[in-house]
């Protein structure tokens, strides 16, 4: 049967009217790259309430809620050294509602971790730098040793009955205290925790005797005698802990400090990465922040590092650095 003249008009049409839908999504995507954030954001953090990374991350979110005019919720996504919550980030939907706060260990995992999940290069888009974390050598506070030097000695005597406690394989926490270790050329216990604030608690109820670990975590527990501390990790001593020796200065060649960056999932719209960079950079610069981080040893990263531009430099070269000092599953 030949078809009625306004049905063929239709059935013509059909295919065009298809393209115009799929041209409709697209302006969908854009519209909603226009209008983001229109719900609240979530920050994923790789490791446990409480301790460092998730102390940063906290510390962020406010004023990066109010700069992007929703609330900001803090999710910790615990295990595997981090690398859970990077799968979780990398997988979810490219559309600026999840980002990851992650630190030195997105440079870590691709070495220590044969079968890693993602790709930290191809799997998400870089936000901005966030800062830049000394690290610190601590005990329970009635470890014997008194000074670093005595502490070198101790552990070259006794290595098999020390216990160190970190945050799992990839996490800051276990490449500082491998750093250690190699320089030392001992093997110690390693804990691992799904953070570094429950080890923290751990630590100052005597259950571990070491851990090495951001002074965002430590500062406090040092300035309040509930840990004791050998050594910061930078190359000079630090203003919040003024009287505790950088290990340099015991002849330990040990020197790392804790970078943090803001991750997208690839393929997240330019436009919205660009908001929440902008975001960023208003809370690194929000007196609250820079007065908080400076009690607990560090500083917001320079505006002209809270960029995608300068992230993605930095991860580019903390991986090359990594996979020539450190290997699989160590
Ligand atoms: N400081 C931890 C680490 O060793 C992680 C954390 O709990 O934030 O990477």
């Amino acid at each position: 049967m030949a078809l009625s003249r306004p049905l063929r008009a239709a059935a013509a049409l059909t295919p065009l009217a298809l393209v115009l839908a799929a041209c409709g999504d697209g302006g969908g995507d854009d519209e909603a790259a226009a209008n983001y954030p229109e719900e609240s954001v979530s920050i994923i953090v790789p490791f446990s309430a409480g301790g460092p990374t998730d102390t940063v991350t906290r510390l962020i979110a406010e004023p990066m809620a109010e700069a992007l005019g929703q609330q900001v919720l803090v999710e910790n996504v615990e295990g595997a050294g981090g690398t859970v919550a990077g799968s979780e980030a990398a997988d979810a939907d490219p559309d600026g509602y999840t980002v990851l706060m992650h630190h030195i260990g997105m440079s870590t995992a691709p070495t220590l971790y044969e079968d890693l999940p993602y790709d930290p290069l191809t799997d998400f888009e870089t936000v901005g730098l966030v800062t830049e974390v000394p690290m610190t050598i601590i005990a329970r506070s009635d470890f014997e040793p008194e000074t670093m030097e005595d502490l070198i000695t101790y552990l070259q005597e006794n290595a098999d009955s020390v216990n160190l406690a970190n945050a799992g394989v990839g996490a800051a926490s276990q490449l500082c205290g491998l750093l250690l270790q190699d320089a030392l050329g001992v093997e110690l216990n390693e804990v691992p925790y799904d953070g570094t604030g429950p080890a923290m608690t751990e630590l100052v109820g005597g259950q571990v005797d070491l851990m090495c670990d951001q002074t965002t975590n430590t500062t406090n527990q040092i300035n309040a005698g509930e840990v004791k501390a050998y050594a910061v990790t930078t190359p000079d001593r630090i203003d919040a802990l003024p009287d505790v020796p950088t290990a340099i200065e015991s002849g330990l060649d040990l020197e790392v400090s804790v970078w943090h960056g803001l991750y997208v999932p690839a393929e997240t719209p330019e436009e919205i990465v660009t908001t929440l960079t902008e975001a960023l950079q208003e809370a690194l610069t929000n007196q609250t922040v820079i007065d908080e981080m400076a009690a607990l040893g560090t500083a917001p990263v320079a505006e002209d590092q809270a960029t995608p531009e300068a992230h993605t430099t930095k991860l580019e070269e903390q991986i090359d650095l990594w996979a020539g000092l450190i290997s699989p599953g160590r």
